[in-house]
Order: C-alpha cells, then structure tokens, then sequence
C-alpha cells in the first residue's frame, strides 16, 4: 500500500515516519509514504501556494492549481474513472467526515490513499470538488495544518494492514474492534485465535491491562487475572469494558453487539 502526501511542510513527517510501527512496516516494504512538498509545484520566483479570499474575510487561502498539478503528477486515476476501491484522495479538513476505526479499516484494504494537507484556512474548494473522494476530520477541534491529521489517519490505518503487526489478531481484539461473530469467523486457533480469556471489543472501548509487578503503591492487580480461570477473565473483561464505555463513551454502547448478560450488567450499572 502507499501513501502520497502533499503538503508544505514535507519534513514534518521525517521523526513520525522513523519510528516503532510505521518505520517497521516501511522497512518491510508493506507501505511506501511518499512527501510531495507543493511548492514544487508553483511556476513563480516566490514559490507561492496561498492567496486572498474572494469575498473578503481572514487569512489565506491554498491555491488549486499547485495541488491540481501535484495530484495529476501522482499518476493517479482522475476522479470521473477512478476506482474508489482501490485509490483515494482525501482532503483533511474540520469540515469533514469523521475519521474512525471503521474508516481506518476500509482504508487499509486500498492500494493507494494521496493525503491533501490544508493550512491557513483552507484549500480552494475545487480542488475537494475536482479531486477529492472525501473530505476527514480527525475531531471536533481546529488544527493549524493537516499534516498532524495526516499523521493520525496513517498511523491507524496502517497497523491494520496484514502483515504489519505480525499478530492480526493485535489489532482486531481492541477498543473500536468489530463485532465477535465477525472475528470468530476470521480467527480459527490455528490462525492466531487470541488466548481464551480475551474476546473481541465488538464496539466497545478495550478492557484495562494490567502487568507486573502484581502489586504497585498499594494497587494490587484485581484477584481474577492472577486466578486462570479463563471463562471468569473474559467475563471481568467484558464487565470492565462495558462500564468503562457506559462511562466514558455511552454513544458507542448504542451500535455495540451486546448479549443479554452484557444488558443485565449495564441496568445493573445505572441504578
Ligand atoms: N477555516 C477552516 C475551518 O474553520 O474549518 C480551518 C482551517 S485549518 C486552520 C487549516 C487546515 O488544517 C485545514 O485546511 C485542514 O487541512 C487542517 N485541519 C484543521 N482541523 C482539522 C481536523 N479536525 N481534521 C483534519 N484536518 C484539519
């Protein structure tokens, strides 16, 4: 899979892209990440990417024709017969779609994704209108560049791509994850099944991990994971990720598979 960005501060991927998952999956050739600095693509003696609004109002704007001609340098399909399947361009803007796991999934199943990265207060609108497949935010706030949105969407699709975190498992059973039947149906024990006391997020947020020591500053670990009873393990999990969702994130218990004892416990929780 690749990744083109183009952007003006192409050195502001250097230390992302040198480190822990990103840098090893490059180095095995599973993803290619390519800057393409957009200033490169301007004809005059400033190098210039940004002009005044039309209508009037702050700031600048970025100009089409630099982007425009930085995408057609791509060899990418133009829009009218690209095939979405395969190939994206995605504008990263606040105005957009929000970016979630299940969007990170879907990315990393294409070849190719070029990241369009605005600064000032946005790209010419015809260039989301002659190019773009979607536009992403990455939350509900304002950065200053899309570079750090094009950090983000790199970093969550990539660890999806087979192969990148060696265990596929790793990135399925965690929080945003898809639901159990799903997973039952992807993991046999003999392709990587997580231990038994692990079960999918289904949704919901991950449970919390503990690791040695089993005491720290008078925290003991909870009894339940020192006691290897597996089927009492995942239960716990599964209670502690149903109240950490209920408590931190009760929008996503509204789309989460839950049994009829995961209902129970969460009526349980709230009165
Ligand atoms: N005027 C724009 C608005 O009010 O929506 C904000 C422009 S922002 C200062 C400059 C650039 O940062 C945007 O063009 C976009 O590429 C990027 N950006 C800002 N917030 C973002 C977000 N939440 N997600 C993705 N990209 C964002």
């Amino acid at each position: 899979m690749r990744f083109d960005i183009v952007t003006i501060f192409p050195e502001f991927f250097t230390s992302i892209l040198a480190h822990g998952v990103m840098r090893r999956a490059i180095a095995s050739q599973l993803v290619s990440v390519e800057t393409h600095d957009l200033r490169n693509f301007t004809h005059d003696r400033h190098r210039t990417v940004d002009d005044r609004p039309f209508g009037g109002g702050e700031g600048m704007v970025l100009k089409p024709e630099p982007i425009t001609e930085a995408i057609e340098s791509l060899g990418i399909a133009p829009k009218s017969t690209r095939d979405t399947a395969r190939e994206s361009v995605i504008l990263l803007s606040a105005q957009g779609t929000p970016f979630t796991q299940s969007v990170a999934r879907r990315l990393a199943t294409l070849d190719r994704v070029v990241l369009l990265c605005g600064r000032y207060e946005g790209v010419d609108e015809r260039v989301n209108i002659l190019h773009c497949d979607r536009e992403l935010s990455i939350g509900d706030y304002v950065l200053s560049g899309g570079e750090l949105a094009a950090a983000v969407i790199i970093d969550a699709a990539m660890r999806l791509i087979p192969g990148v975190l060696g265990n596929e498992a790793s990135s399925a059973y965690e929080s945003f994850g898809p639901a159990q039947s799903e997973l039952n149906a992807q993991f046999s024990p003999e392709h990587g099944a997580p231990p038994l006391s692990t079960h999918g997020s289904g949704g919901l947020l991950d449970y919390p991990h503990y690791t040695r020591p089993a005491e720290f500053r008078g925290l003991a670990i909870p009894d339940v994971l020192a006691g290897g009873n597996h089927d009492q393990i995942r239960r716990w999990r599964r209670e502690r990720a149903l109240e950490k969702t209920l408590r931190n994130r009760p929008d996503l218990l509204e789309k989460a598979e839950l049994s009829q004892e995961d209902r129970r416990f969460l009526r349980s929780l709230q009165f």
